[in-house]
């Protein structure tokens, strides 16, 4: 079954969204959602990230969202079949009473798919062409994005993430979500995410998470980055 035959097969309207271009996240007809591989080693992010809080971080945490929401979705096949992202941007098609357990666990699986995804060794100390061009327009600087996104990050009270993403007029904007709420949700097309819940960091930089989102920063992968921007203002 197809993307657009599992939609019209749930009864869903094809999303609005135009995410064709994204890497879709990890999934399997009968079993449901599936854990992805990491591009990387464990250890490839050190010293940045650790490879212990990467293993459990990767192995425990996205593991359990997924389980989570494989549960959830036991009951719901056609719902399950669809493509995490789609399910998402069609949350309100989504029963009540599992509603909020999808947008937390196919929310974390759909985040973590991304986090994985635009962080690795390669990928260069800043952006270049599109994607550059944008930051500059937007923000003034690289700087001045980093600057905006870090406070983002680091004011999110609790748990969540922040997010530079893709608005519905085609522009970049930064944003702060809570928990594992899902950019997607509001049509919005996430480019690039800072994971800061307490799982993300705590081994390594304890309370500080000030100074690893500062670190944060040496392990992001850019050409990743442009190539989600690409694929949002296509
Ligand atoms: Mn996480």
């Amino acid at each position: 079954m197809n993307r657009r035959q599992a939609l019209q097969t749930a009864g869903l309207s094809v999303a609005t969204l135009a995410l064709s271009g994204f890497p879709v996240c990890a999934q399997d007809k009968t079993v449901g959602y599936t854990l992805p591989k990491l591009p990387y080693d464990y250890d490839a992010l050190e010293p940045t990230i650790d490879a212990e809080t990467m293993k459990i971080h990767h192995g425990k945490h996205h593991q359990a969202y997924i389980n989570n929401a494989n549960t959830l979705l036991k009951g719901e096949p056609k719902l399950l079949a669809l493509p995490a992202d789609e399910l998402l941007a069609n949350i309100e098609k989504v029963p009540e009473k599992i509603r909020q357990g999808v947008i937390n666990n196919v929310g974390g699986h759909s985040n973590h798919t991304i986090f994985w995804e635009i962080m690795g060794t390669k990928g260069g100390k800043a952006p270049s062409g599109a994607l550059a061009k944008a930051i500059d327009a937007k923000f003034g600087s690289l700087d001045k994005f980093q600057a905006d996104l870090s406070t983002k990050a680091v004011t999110q009270f609790g748990s969540g993430w922040a997010w530079l993403v893709v608005n519905k007029k085609g522009e970049l904007e930064t944003i702060q979500r809570k928990n594992q709420d899902s950019p997607i949700m509001d049509a919005l097309k996430p480019i690039l995410g800072i994971d800061v819940w307490e799982h993300a960091y705590y081994l390594k930089y304890r309370n500080l998470r000030p100074d690893y989102v500062k670190a944060w920063w040496n392990v992001v992968n850019w050409e990743k980055v442009a190539e989600r921007y690409a694929a949002a203002v296509k």
